[in-house]
């Protein structure tokens, strides 16, 4: 069976530059990729939404392998793409699961993470979310000097709608004492986890703390690249894990790692085109978990509506994902 692979690059700017631990992050990079079986007919696609600070290649490293891949693809050339390439193994395999079809999903729906600023302006985020029904929210904390934010922490938890659940992001921006601050306000308040309150490296300091107060936390930056996600699967981390599919690898491969493991996996987003983001709620939908939010606020976030898909709300359903067509994005970038 003869292969056809294209690929287009994409570079789009996002509609407010993301705040990052490492300064601004303006605009989003990565290719997407069209998988053709000419004999067939049938085709799959994927993208490549690298994170090079995350442990993933660079968006050049992935357009030269995609480069030397399209001259002559086979099936064998596409599944021996190395670890190295994490992004461009995650596009590759879905293209060629995608040629077999749509995945048979169970019809469901997911609770949507809402997205609140750090500081002040959270406030005004949680009152409008909440008018329009979120019932998962997330707060991005360490951005500014913890007393300011453990002051408003009250003011945040009181807009929240009955039974909603916060998440509060720290992004690695904690030491010890600051941690066991917040541990302590958290406590008896309705925080579903805490997000990396330490920086890579300090996972056993976590779980130290862990163990000492209720609240749980849940690694996000520790477990970014896969080698790390399988080190901790296999220390028994007794947390939440964050996985951003794009970022992850093959996804057959982080399917069963997840299965074997029976861990609490939050699905989250690596700010993709609608093109990974269906491969992502694929996986998040296939996953047997419970009514876990996914981490998928960021839909909406380029500043060209063109790439952005209608919004899901505050539900995300495997019918919404159903219509997510990502021969309209591949039109969209061959025409620009
Ligand atoms: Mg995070």
């Amino acid at each position: 069976m003869p292969l056809r692979l294209e690929f287009r690059r994409y570079r789009l700017p996002f509609r407010r530059p993301v705040l990052t631990a490492r300064g601004a992050w303006t605009e989003r990079e990565g290719f997407v990729v069209r998988l053709e079986d000419a004999d067939t007919g049938a085709v799959g696609w994927g993208e490549v939404a690298p994170i090079p600070h995350f442990g993933t290649e660079t968006v050049e490293a992935a357009g030269a392998a995609l480069a030397r891949l399209a001259a002559e693809p086979t099936r064998e050339s596409l599944a021996a793409v190395g670890a190295e390439l994490p992004c461009t193994q995650f596009a590759l395999a879905e293209a060629r699961a995608g040629l077999c079809g749509p995945p048979p999903l169970p019809v469901r729906r997911l609770p949507v993470t809402a997205l609140l600023p750090a500081g002040r302006a959270a406030l005004g985020v949680v009152a409008a979310r909440a008018d329009e029904g979120y019932v998962n929210y997330k707060w991005k904390v360490g951005v500014e000097p913890a007393a300011a934010e453990l002051a408003l922490l009250d003011r945040v938890t009181d807009r929240l709608p009955a039974g909603a659940k916060l998440r509060l992001d720290a992004n690695g921006a904690w030491d010890a004492p600051t941690a066991e601050r917040w541990l302590a306000a958290c406590a008896g308040r309705p925080i579903e986890f805490i997000e990396q309150p330490f920086p890579p490296g300090r996972e056993t300091a976590m779980f130290a703390l862990e163990r000492r107060f209720p609240v749980r936390f849940a690694l996000d930056e520790s477990i970014a690249r896969l080698a790390d996600l399988h080190r901790w699967l296999e220390f028994g981390w007794p947390g939440f894990y964050v996985v951003k599919p794009a970022l992850c690898g093959p996804t057959g491969a982080l399917r069963r790692a997840l299965a074997d493991f029976e861990v609490e996996a939050v699905f989250s987003s690596a700010f993709e085109t609608t093109v990974g983001l269906r491969s992502a709620l694929h996986l998040a939908f296939g996953a047997n978990q419970d009514e876990r939010a996914v981490g998928f606020g960021t839909i909406g976030a380029f500043a060209d509506d063109a790439f952005n898909p209608p919004t899901p709300g505050p539900f995300v359903s495997t019918e919404w994902v159903s219509r997510l067509d990502p021969a309209e994005v591949w039109a969209r970038l061959g025409s620009n």
